[in-house]
């Protein structure tokens, strides 16, 4: 068989329903059973291939994985984020050997499990797709084959450089994606985001939604604090269990709020509770608990949270929410404000901002700009200076430092703004274009200024998680 026409895959066997087995006291896991389930399948092994090697797909193309089993095996409802954090390093560590990688996990918990791998693996440019089952592989009537077959086909055929979460035909982004069914097999859903693909007798990509792969090298950012929480608001809810939520050591909670995140503003007491811990400094963001929808402002119960210092969740799902706090909060060298900052950005594709740059617009307006300056311009240095921001924008894009000394030379304003407002800083702190942003620093760029959409170079530094950009941005 022609070696390209193989793709590797690694399965993290991290626990949950699907290898379990069935015994007398009820379904519990077992060590190596799937993976002798599994040879023993042949859907999921070909014995003409030496190790464990799927047949070839419609389109020629076979699956070579290998399982690493977690030992414990573990139901999903006993992990913790030190759990997650394993698989994501296990993922980095095997990062140059696999085209891609399935995690099995358990249901349960498996939207928390996608939302903190999405964070912690920064800089991802390959698949991770986490699936699992309601009824085990063992079972004569199962989805346990349907999810491994799909997850499989996505995996080894398809470059979809995300966090994903598949299940019952349906692959979602895995931090957009709830379970919605404790028994169901279609058990998951994302209310505000499309399927990234759809299996059927076709795969079917939307390839518009998936994310660009990352082109920095991946890494591991993990999540080590705990002190986060969840509270989902009731009516009459006592405030003396706000109160005690919001005491130390907790840094940073999610607050369930009613509809479009609303909460009781006829309840001074209330406002005064979160008013006082948003002072100390805990982060306290507000998200709907409705399945779909978003935290807008237009009620004046909304309001008067953000008045007392709760930021939006915008979109988000609780626990995207959760987990992009704790992973935000983990990292030392953010402020309480830059946290609140990254909390409403979306930094992989977790959250709908509100304002969202048409691209349409983007281009009408770059080339109007330029249809001006044409019709307006006597002479070449008019265009020649009124196109520098668009040129700038662009050597800083690839980082190429000689281009911009030289148009720096000719008189280029280093602080001049594209058709987007943005200025060369911007462009250099998006890019994560270092030596770019150096040269303009030095010479009189400012970090604070900000853009059409009221965003600093700082902000873009801290949206793309470039710290060593974020120092220099800062002056240390
Ligand atoms: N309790 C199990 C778990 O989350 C349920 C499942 O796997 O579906 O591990």
């Amino acid at each position: 068989m022609d070696n390209d026409l193989i793709s590797h895959v690694l399965i993290l066997y991290t626990g949950g329903t699907i290898g379990m087995r069935i015994t007398d006291r009820g379904y519990a896991p077992a060590k190596g059973f799937l993976q002798q389930q599994l040879r023993s399948m042949p859907q999921f092994h070909d014995p003409s291939q030496p190790d464990l090697t799927t047949p070839p797909s419609r389109l020629g193309r076979r699956i070579r994985y290998q399982i690493k089993e977690y030992d414990p095996l573990l139901d999903s409802v006993n992990m913790e984020f030190e759990d997650w954090v394993q698989i994501a390093n296990d993922i980095a560590e095997n990062y140059d050997q696999f085209d891609a990688f399935i995690v099995l996990h358990g249901t349960d918990t498996m939207a928390y499990a996608t939302s903190a791998l999405s964070f912690m693996l920064v800089n991802l440019a390959k698949p991770v797709i986490v699936t699992g089952s309601q009824l085990p592989l063992g079972e004569v009537r199962n989805d346990a084959v349907e999810n491994m077959l799909g997850a499989l086909a996505i995996a080894g055929s398809y470059s979809i450089p995300e966090v994903c979460l598949f299940f019952r035909s349906k692959l979602f982004r895995g931090n957009r994606a709830r379970k919605v069914d404790a028994s169901a097999f279609d058990a998951f859903d994302s209310g505000n985001f499309a399927p990234l693909a759809r299996v059927g007798v076709d795969v079917s990509i939307q390839w518009s939604l998936v994310r660009l792969a990352a082109k920095n090298d991946l890494r591991v950012a993990p999540i080590i604090e705990k002190n986060v929480a969840a509270l989902r608001l009731f009516p009459g809810i006592p405030v003396a269990l706000l109160e005690n939520v919001l005491k130390e050591p907790i840094r940073g909670v999610i607050l369930e709020t009613f509809g479009a995140g609303n909460a009781p503003d006829n309840r001074p007491e209330i406002l005064r509770v979160l008013q006082e811990a948003t002072d100390r400094g805990v982060v306290i963001v507000n998200c709907t608990q409705c399945m779909r929808g978003r935290v807008k402002s237009h009620y004046a119960s909304g309001q008067s949270l953000a008045d007392v210092g709760v930021v939006s969740g915008h979109d988000l799902t609780p626990e995207a929410a959760l987990m992009k706090l704790a992973y935000l909060l983990s990292y030392a060298d953010l402020s309480i404000e830059e946290v609140k900052r990254v909390m409403q950005t979306n930094i992989r594709g977790e959250l709908t901002e509100e304002e969202q740059p048409h691209t349409s617009f983007r281009e009408r307006a770059f080339v109007s700009s330029v249809a001006q300056i044409l019709a307006s311009s006597r002479n070449i240095e008019d265009v020649e200076a009124a196109l520098y921001p668009v040129l700038m924008c662009a050597a800083v894009a690839n980082d190429d430092v000689e281009a911009l000394i030289r148009m720096v030379e000719g008189g280029a304003d280093v602080n001049a703004v594209d058709y987007e407002g943005r200025t060369p800083l911007h462009v250099a702190a998006m890019k994560n274009a270092f030596l770019s942003a150096k040269f303009l620093l030095t010479h009189g760029a400012d970090p604070l200024l900000t853009d059409r959409l009221g965003r600093t170079a700082i902000d873009e530094a801290l949206r793309m998680e470039s710290h060593s950009l974020l120092s220099l941005l800062r002056g240390r």
